[in-house]
């Protein structure tokens, strides 16, 4: 078991395998794109392999492919199937903004990926295109219904709530979930690397989330399980899908933190809000041992942070922008 300096029980691996990204979303990227990371600076997926490898001896049980956009990247299928059979991984799972998803969905599956979270804030086509910057609502709904075909499940949908662009859409998104097994989460909205238009004014809470969501119909709470992380689970009452609440900002939920993150460019980060970084990068090019590795996996924990500092004065906003990272 992998314990940090809190105690806290770390087994969670996010790892970002692109900074790439065919949508703009204006919450994360600039509409211009980002400066890349060259491809010789992004890990292989051999290098990724020897490192998921050595860290699951060592008790890391779940892994998360993110981005940038994993789906842009080629030979993502196999990369799964090879995650897939490391036998310490318990839990392999994927964030995807959906758009190449119906043409992956069985593949994906096949290959051995568990289950899938789409992000989609908005129910509605036009508004996609302005908060993502490009055409594509279809195609994500197609994508989402290709993954229930193939029972990648559960299917979690993450919404980014932001005041004046999505919050008149709570309830609509609430209401998905009487009839569809679909998990929707609202995540309140952060600060990162590309946080512009990001002000406290425009974060809609949990607490005004919830109270919303109360107001359709009584939600009942679900206990959460090993493999919930952060998300409060609720149902609302007869229906068939679940609601998820998500408050990094509001509800700082560090005591529980499980996880580390991979960038693109090999460097574990220890919290989304901290700009340590820890690099491998470097002992997986130049010749370092499973035990070097090892070892900078021990000075991750030893330099995870206790808690996060957005709401006080101590708070920075990070360096690296949310798509080089995986949120
Ligand atoms: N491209 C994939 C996607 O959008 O699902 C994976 C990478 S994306 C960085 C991962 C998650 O971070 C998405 O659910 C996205 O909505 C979320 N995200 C990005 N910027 C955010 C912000 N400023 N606040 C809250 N969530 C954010
Ligand atoms: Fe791309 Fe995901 Fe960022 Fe949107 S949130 S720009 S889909 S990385």
């Amino acid at each position: 078991m992998l314990l940090d300096l809190y105690k806290r029980s770390i087994n969670y691996l996010r790892i970002s395998v692109t900074d790439r990204c065919n949508l703009r979303c204006r919450y994360c990227m600039p509409e211009e794109g980002l400066s890349l990371i060259p491809h010789s600076e992004i890990l292989s997926y051999e290098e990724l392999l020897r490192l998921v490898r050595i860290f699951a001896l060592e008790g890391i049980s779940k892994v998360r492919l993110t981005g940038g956009e994993p789906l842009v990247r080629k030979g993502i299928v196999d990369f799964v199937s090879q995650l897939s059979m490391i036998k310490e991984i318990k839990d392999l799972s994927l964030t995807t903004n959906g758009l190449l998803l119906k043409g992956y969905a069985a593949d994906l599956k096949r290959a051995g990926l568990k289950r899938i979270n789409i992000s989609l804030d908005t129910l509605n086509c036009n508004r996609f295109s302005l908060i993502t910057r490009r055409d594509g609502y279809e195609q994500v709904w197609q994508g989402i219904e290709e993954a229930m075909k193939v029972s990648l499940s559960p299917i979690k949908i993450n919404m980014v709530a932001i005041k004046g662009l999505n919050d008149d859409e709570i309830e609509s998104f609430a209401l998905i979930t009487l009839h569809h097994p679909l998990i929707v989460r609202y995540i309140e909205y952060m600060p990162s690397g590309n946080g512009e238009e990001w002000t406290e004014g425009n974060i809609l809470t949990i607490p005004e989330i919830k109270k919303r969501v109360e107001a359709i119909g009584k939600l009942i709470p679900i206990p959460s399980d090993q493999w919930d992380g952060p998300a409060r689970r609720f149902r609302l009452e007869g229906a068939i899908g679940e609601i998820g609440l998500i408050g990094p900002v509001s509800d700082h939920f560090c005591e529980a933190c499980n996880r580390l993150r991979l960038t693109p460019d090999g460097k574990i980060r220890t919290c989304l809000f901290s700009d340590e970084e820890i690099d491998v990068r470097s002992f997986l090019r130049n010749g370092g041992s499973d035990e070097d590795l090892r070892k900078q996996l021990l000075v991750a924990l030893r330099t995870k942070p206790e808690r996060h500092h957005i709401n006080t004065h101590q708070f920075k906003k990070c360096q690296r922008n949310m798509s080089a990272i995986g949120g």
